[in-house]
């Protein structure tokens, strides 16, 4: 389902990934950790070319990001990202937040959008609260509107960058309910997160980044139940946040 092929990526003279190689399938939820600068952030940034490579490929379900004619913003409404910060509309509602790239970028008609994103509204929660504005809503809320957004575009993989590190604690629990829901509903996911109890319940596969480099990828089990046989750096990694 995505494919990360050799990718390297260098900000002027400053090479932030290396080589990096991994392949997603159909279903799979994948958890990216690591420490603060390694990359994590910019390789997910890459996948849906919100972040040009120098080197390497990705494919999204088999259509190359870097191919000559590839329709970007297409293939971005194609695989959701849900960031840090939510990143929603400040002056829009949350109906307006939940139709409008439907409406832009899919063409779908108003009608068919509203109901499509109150049907998602309504999975994360929040139905209720459809003709607030973000600004009226608290942080966990906010980034469940996010996640409603992305899914009322019909996504193929979700990718989400830290969606709960912006949030205050009571409110983290409720943001990773709904992602435990998706991955449980079969959602090919990638996920940078820090949330270890999140990558134990329900990850299937740990990749974790070190300078660039992707220097662990491996099982779930294998990455929490056999220390002993990761890098030192994971070892430290883990020894850390366990
Ligand atoms: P964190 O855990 O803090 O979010 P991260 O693993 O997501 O870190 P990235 O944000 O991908 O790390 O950054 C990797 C490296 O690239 C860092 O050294 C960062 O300073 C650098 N970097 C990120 N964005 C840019 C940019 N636009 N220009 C130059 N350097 C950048
Ligand atoms: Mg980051």
């Amino acid at each position: 389902m995505i494919d990360i092929q050799n990718v390297s990526k260098w900000y002027g003279n400053f090479q932030v990934l290396t080589d990096c190689s991994t392949s997603i399938k159909k279903g799979e939820v994948v958890v990216v950790c690591g420490p603060s600068g390694s990359g994590k952030s910019t390789l997910i940034k890459t996948v849906n070319a919100l972040e040009p490579i120098q080197q390497g490929d990705i494919r999204v379900d088999g259509q190359s990001i870097t191919a000559a004619g590839t329709n970007l913003p297409r293939l971005r409404s194609r695989v959701g990202m849900v960031f840090q910060n939510f990143e929603l509309f400040p002056h829009l509602s949350v109906t307006e937040n939940l139709t409008l790239a439907q409406i832009k970028v899919l063409g779908r008609p108003k009608d068919e959008a509203m109901q499509r994103g109150l049907k998602m509204l309504d999975r994360v929660g929040l139905l209720a609260h459809k003709d607030k504005f973000p600004g009226q809503l608290s942080g966990g809320q906010q980034q469940r509107v996010a996640i409603a957004r992305a899914l009322s575009m019909d996504p193929i993989a979700m990718l989400f960058d830290e969606p709960t590190s912006a949030l205050d604690p009571e409110m983290v629990g409720e943001v990773l309910d709904v992602m435990v829901q998706l991955a449980h509903e079969g959602m090919t996911m990638m996920c940078v997160t820090h949330e270890m109890g999140f990558a134990k319940k329900v990850s299937h596969r740990v990749i974790f980044m070190d300078a660039g480099r992707i220097v662990e990828d491996c099982s779930k089990d294998d990455f929490f139940g056999h220390p002993e046989a990761r890098s030192l750096r994971a070892k430290d990694f883990l020894s850390k946040i366990l």
